[in-house]
């Protein structure tokens, strides 16, 4: 079958799947406190699921990322693990991964080594027990914790997100990268990026750029460049003195478009084919149209044929330009 390439020649081997808009947290930068979930008739069902990510293995993609929401909090969500795991027992999948806050953690990691996971990103922006309730409202520290530990006795390697947030963690980015040092964990910053209807004024507040981090990371530490890439908007340096590997995800102050392997959906089956754009092809009809798969693969090689060369997001001039109305949790970060 042809696989999927898209008109800038670019092959589509890596889907991210948001399974659920739901979380158990709600962090300030992603979720407003009262966020309004979307009904569960809209969402895909796990076997819609099942059928769309096996339909896209088909085309060719290789790696799957599962998000949200968060993804551990769908119910039953292990069942959707399992039917991707056959697809790793097949070799048609190279690697099945997810993203998650990690409060789950402690119940699903045995399982999740079980079906053939074996790296995950845990988000963590902060190692201090208030500043992690503050961040997240509803969060306990000591539960992620717990999850992270688990992961790792389960054999997983875990990657820790930690956005960068201004005036918030700043004062802990030696703590984490140490910490992450001690524990094994590799460590990967985010920069804050304008999704939601979060007020414009409180998200430039918080804006911290990468490039500040990494001048300041530079002052205690020699970084050397890796020429790495994962087709994604991440860099990487290590530090020279503890052989540590960090990332930056800097999306909005440089194009990392142009090696753009991915795609995302959304729990409701919105295939969107840039973070940055809002060009998006509803896969839910042709899922639900019928148990036959061609009306699906047809609707997702029209739109990667749609899919556009780059985002348009930039922080210039002090405005947020390009700000997308979607929330992270519901396109999956
Ligand atoms: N709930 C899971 C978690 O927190 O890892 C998965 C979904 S969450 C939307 C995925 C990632 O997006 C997390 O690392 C989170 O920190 C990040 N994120 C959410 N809102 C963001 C924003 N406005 N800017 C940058 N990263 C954001
Ligand atoms: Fe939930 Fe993840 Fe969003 Fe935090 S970042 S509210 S954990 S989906």
């Amino acid at each position: 079958m042809q696989t999927l390439i898209d008109p800038f020649a670019r092959p589509i081997t890596y889907l991210r799947v948001s399974v659920t808009d739901r979380c158990d947290f709600r962090c300030t930068y992603c979720m407003s406190e009262h966020m309004q979930f979307l009904p569960k008739k809209d969402l895909l069902t796990l076997e819609e699921l099942d059928r769309l990510c096996s339909t896209f293995i088909d085309l060719g993609v290789r790696k799957l990322r599962i998000t949200g929401g968060e993804p551990l909090v769908r119910r039953n969500i292990m069942a959707f693990f399992r039917a991707m795991s056959q697809h790793l027992g097949s070799g048609a999948l190279s690697e099945l991964t997810l993203t998650t806050n990690g409060s789950q953690l402690a119940r699903f990691a045995g399982e999740l080594a079980d079906c053939g996971v074996r790296r995950i990103n845990v988000s963590l922006d902060t190692l201090d027990p208030n500043r992690f309730a503050a961040i997240t409202r509803w969060g306990r520290l000591d539960q992620v914790l717990d999850g992270i530990h688990a992961a790792t006795e389960a054999g997983l390697r875990v990657k820790i997100n930690t956005v960068a947030l201004k005036g918030v963690n700043e004062d802990e980015l030696f703590t984490l990268v140490d910490w992450c040092g001690d524990q094994g964990h590799d460590l990967t910053f985010i920069e804050v990026m304008p999704m939601g209807e979060m007020g414009e004024e409180m998200r430039l507040d918080q804006y911290w750029p990468l490039k500040d981090l990494r001048t300041r990371l530079a002052e205690r530490f020699a970084l050397t460049d890796l020429a790495e890439s994962t087709g994604g908007p991440a860099r990487y340096v290590r530090l020279e003195e503890t052989g540590q590997k960090i990332g930056f995800i800097t999306p909005l102050t440089h194009n990392f478009c142009e090696s753009c392997n991915r795609v995302r959906v959304t729990c409701t089956g919105e295939l969107y084919m840039c973070l940055g754009q809002e060009d998006m092809a509803d896969l839910r009809a042709p899922l639900r149209a019928g148990p036959d798969d061609a009306l699906l693969e047809q609707a997702i090689r029209a739109a990667i044929s749609r899919k556009p060369k780059g985002h348009d997001f930039d922080y210039s001039r002090q405005q947020v330009r390009g700000q997308m109305s979607r929330n992270m949790s519901h396109t999956g970060g």
